[in-house]
């Protein structure tokens, strides 16, 4: 390449993103990533979610001659990906099997008379003979290959038909190819080069931040009324998932939301297939629904506008945290990633890993993940730190997580934690067997429960030397034992406290226990939270709006706009984020162009886009007062 082809494709590039997509400016690694395959190279690309990956191989295939081949596992999206391209005025189309034989030959045709620019196919499709004769026949600009993890066998993604890609290189070994992924793991990475024989690729792995999701963790008190208080409070009529672990609770948090007056919906593994598509085709297409779900929702969830992610129950590992959270704020827009957990959570847990059939090398790695994640519940410290540090990246603290917002008083536990130690020693000596949680702690708060008594219990030295704590201090302080593996749950006995040998370091004051003093989450009610929500974008460093006035007129004409939108994309059979996506629709809102230049300044305004719907605009915003 000459430093002149350069040049030209850095020009196509950008006019390409303005004209088409309407964006003013490439994204982190964006523009390298374009600019090297549209030159013709491989590249492989780690993005987080919501990162823009779309756009690297989809700019390159607009500019590079012939139909960009994008192979994707994600069947059930590629109708909505197809839709928002043909929107945006690109010659698209897909081939998998929920095309009827017609539709497959009409696309097929396509493809043979080099009328597509981009082309999405399932891989066990584009793996077929005649699928590969049909693209021998085709010119092609490149392959993409999306979710590109899913040729690990070790992750829960794996596709057989994954590990049969690498025949694209052998048949086609001029044509570029670029595989992405949000997996970030070394391992996988490795995997990924090695299967798709992708070992001369330039590797594009960009940071894994995703500074518009604000974090939260809170303790879990009274979880439906913390949980209702969170979506009513701080995310009424928007778009989110709430995540459970049973299918059982799955059902009755949606229920239960749904009688609180927030439309909510439920998807598991449980409910048969034609109830969870329409269920998931309703969150698509319908704004401010709210899916309650297992984590058997989610994958290639790619709704742009989901405002937040709560989780009722702990995930196991850091990994399935970041990417469930992940699916929130895709289109950049401020998001919340919610989480109410407590000592339940952990020893359930614990009790997972201690149970299950696996061999010891897979409990350890279990037990490992499991630390980790409780480490970051636990933590006093940003929690965005400390999820980077996860994924090898170094940063610094973030102003956007509860940690930075509302820092939380550190408490030298050490005192009480050894009481508590104390308690389940003479307990045990004392009746010679254990007991649960809430036992210890009545005796510890002298309280002399008929229980308590009748096992002597109250005339224990341990009785009432913890009555300055609440109960849910003392849960706090036994759930950081158990986090820290300063006390064990026997499982097989009852849920029985038990010491261990860590137990001692402590007792005999070896070592101390910090820990952020317990407080219950008390719940932000609503208008502050909502406002602020939405406000404040630390991501784009973006003041909250001043004076309530302004605000509300913003605040008005975004609903109006949501409104037009709404219409709009059930008059086209789309999802309204095919139309224009939400931060799109606030820009609009908050400069209130007053005609089509000014409005095609606004981000995600395209040329298409004016064309089809500017007109229709600056009457509805000339209608709406100033
Ligand atoms: P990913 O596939 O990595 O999850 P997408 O390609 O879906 O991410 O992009 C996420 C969001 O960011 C989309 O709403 C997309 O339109 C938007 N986006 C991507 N690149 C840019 C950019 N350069 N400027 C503005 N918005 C962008
Ligand atoms: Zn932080």
């Amino acid at each position: 390449m000459t430093p002149d082809d350069s040049d030209t494709i850095d020009r196509e590039a950008l006019a390409i993103l303005n004209r088409v997509f309407g964006y003013a400016s490439f994204r982190g690694l964006q523009h390298s990533i374009v600019a090297h395959v549209a030159a013709g190279g491989d590249a492989l690309v780690l993005m987080p979610t919501g990162g823009g990956k779309s756009l690297c191989y989809q700019i390159p295939a607009l500019i590079r001659d012939g139909v960009g081949v994008v192979v994707s596992p994600l069947i059930a999206l590629m109708q909505d990906q197809v839709d928002a391209l043909r929107e945006l005025g690109v010659r698209a189309a897909f081939l998998n099997s929920s095309l009827g034989a017609r539709e497959a030959a009409t696309v097929e045709r396509a493809v043979a008379a080099g009328e597509l620019d981009l082309l999405y196919v399932a891989p066990e499709r584009l793996l077929t003979p005649r699928c590969l004769e049909l693209l021998d026949g085709a010119k092609i600009a490149l392959f993409a290959i999306d979710e590109a993890h899913c040729v690990s066998q070790w992750g829960h993604d794996f596709r057989p038909e994954y590990l049969q890609l690498a025949v694209l290189h052998e048949r086609w070994p001029r044509v570029p190819r670029v595989a992405l992924t949000a997996t970030a793991d070394a391992l996988t990475r490795r995997e990924i080069v090695a299967k798709l024989a992708l070992e001369s690729a330039r590797e594009f792995v960009s940071s894994f931040d995703r500074p518009n999701i604000r974090y939260r963790i809170v303790e879990k008190v009274d979880p439906k009324r913390q949980l209702l208080d969170f979506v009513a409070g701080s995310h009424a009529g928007q778009a989110g998932i709430v995540y459970c672990a049973s299918r059982a609770k799955v059902d009755e948090i949606a229920q239960w939301l749904s009688a609180q007056g927030i439309p909510a919906l439920p998807y598991h593994a449980g409910l048969d297939n034609a109830t969870r598509s329409a269920h998931q085709a309703r969150f698509l297409r319908e704004d401010g629904l709210v899916m309650v779900a297992t984590i058997a929702f989610g994958m290639g969830i790619d709704k742009p506008d989901v405002r937040f992610v709560a989780h009722l129950d702990m995930p196991r590992s850091v990994e399935g945290y970041y990417q469930e959270t992940g699916r929130a704020g895709r289109d950049g827009e401020p998001a919340e990633a919610w989480m109410a957990y407590g000592l339940a959570d952990v020893v359930q847990q614990r009790r997972l890993i201690d149970l299950s059939e696996a061999d010891e090398a897979y409990k350890r790695v279990s037990s490992a993940k499991l630390d980790a994640m409780l480490g970051l519940a636990e933590t006093i410290d940003c929690r965005r730190v400390r999820l980077l540090a996860y994924f090898g990246e170094a940063s610094g603290p973030c102003g956007n997580c509860d940690n930075c917002l509302e820092p939380p008083e550190p408490w030298d536990a050490t005192e009480p934690a050894r009481k508590l130690l104390s308690c389940i020693y003479r307990v045990r000596q004392a009746s010679g067997f254990g007991f649960g949680a809430q036992h210890i702690i009545a005796v510890l708060r002298g309280q002399a429960s008929e229980r308590v008594r009748q096992h002597g219990h109250d005339a224990l030295s341990t009785f009432g030397i913890g009555a300055d704590l609440s109960e849910t201090e003392w849960r706090a302080v036994l759930r950081q034992l158990i986090a820290q593996g300063l006390v064990a749950v026997d499982h097989a006995r009852h849920q029985v406290l038990v010491l261990t040998d860590a137990s001692r370091a402590l007792l005999r004051g070896e070592r101390t226990l910090q820990m952020r003093r317990p407080k219950a989450d008390v719940g932000r009610r609503a208008g502050r939270g909502a406002r602020r929500a939405r406000g404040d974008s630390a991501a784009a460093g973006a003041q909250a709006p001043a004076g309530g006035a302004a605000d509300a007129a913003v605040e008005a004409l975004f609903e109006r706009l949501r409104e037009w939108r709404r219409t709009t994309a059930t008059a086209r059979g789309v999802p309204p984020y095919v139309i224009f996506h939400d931060a799109t629709l606030r820009g609009i809102a908050e400069r209130r162009p007053a005609s089509l230049e000014e409005l095609a300044a606004v981000g995600g305004v395209g040329e298409k886009k004016l064309d089809a719907y500017g007109a229709e605009l600056i009457g509805l915003i000339g209608s709406a007062g100033p």
